[in-house]
């Protein structure tokens, strides 16, 4: 069955869409650590991180620095995380994470966005790209 991350790159599921390439996807968590939590992905499949081949990889912490770079452009914050977690959807995805502190990389805190709050956010950090 296909992962609920491939569905969304199928647009069966909506997301809030930050940058596309033909293998990559960046969209932001719809249940943010903090705003501008930003889930970078390989469009191929693949369940854990380190199964993915070697290129797919590094193309895919590149893609994600990309958006790092935009997110720390038009979030405040004191530095843009990086997590590989997985437990909950097993399609590879990179979380990008505005941190203001440890809380924010905690993944229990959530922030409660409303949609033209994330609207609003993917305007931002896709004007820095
Ligand atoms: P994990 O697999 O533990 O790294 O966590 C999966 C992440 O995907 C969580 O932070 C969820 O909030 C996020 N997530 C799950 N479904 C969606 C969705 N439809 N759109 C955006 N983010 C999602």
């Amino acid at each position: 069955m296909a992962s609920i991350f491939s569905k969304i790159i199928s647009g069966e599921i909506p997301s809030y869409k930050i940058a596309e390439t033909d293998e990559f996807l960046a969209f932001l968590d719809i249940n943010p650590n903090a705003k501008g939590h930003t889930l970078c992905i390989p469009k191929k499949e693949v369940n854990k991180i380190f199964e993915l081949d070697e290129k797919t990889y590094l193309d895919l912490m590149s893609f994600s620095r990309k958006v790092a770079l935009a997110i720390e452009k038009a979030i405040p914050c004191k530095r843009v995380g990086i997590s590989v977690i997985g437990l909950e959807v097993p399609h590879v995805h990179v979380h990008l994470i505005p941190l203001n502190s440890m809380e924010d990389a905690r993944f229990v805190n959530k922030e409660s966005m409303t949609p033209e709050e994330f609207q609003n956010t993917v305007k931002a950090i896709k004007s820095y790209l």
